[in-house]
């Protein structure tokens, strides 16, 4: 198996977990989690056996580092902004 960068954005996601985005487009509701929704496909797809679980429970950690990684990316430039505005109001 190929070596997956830890750190991906989400364009890569869908990339390496090809198969998910396709079937997330599936779901009943657009910003599915996959997670507790009724109809979601990629849930039935594990229940099928169609889509490997571990396979899934990657794509979630995954995703849980990409939106991590914006947080603390938010995070920085909004203190870079205050901090900025700071110097500002003291000239
Ligand atoms: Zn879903």
């Amino acid at each position: 198996m190929r070596e997956i960068q830890l750190w991906v954005d989400e364009n890569s996601l869908d990339n390496v977990f090809g198969e998910i985005d396709r079937l997330s487009n599936e779901c009943k509701f657009n910003d599915c989690t996959h997670q507790h929704e009724p109809e979601c496909e990629v849930k039935l797809a594990v229940q099928k056996g169609e889509l490997n679980k571990a396979r899934l429970v990657n794509y979630f950690k995954m995703k849980r580092e990409i939106e991590h990684q914006k947080l603390k990316e938010k995070y920085n430039s909004n203190r870079a902004n205050k901090i900025k505005w700071q110097k500002l109001k003291k000239q």
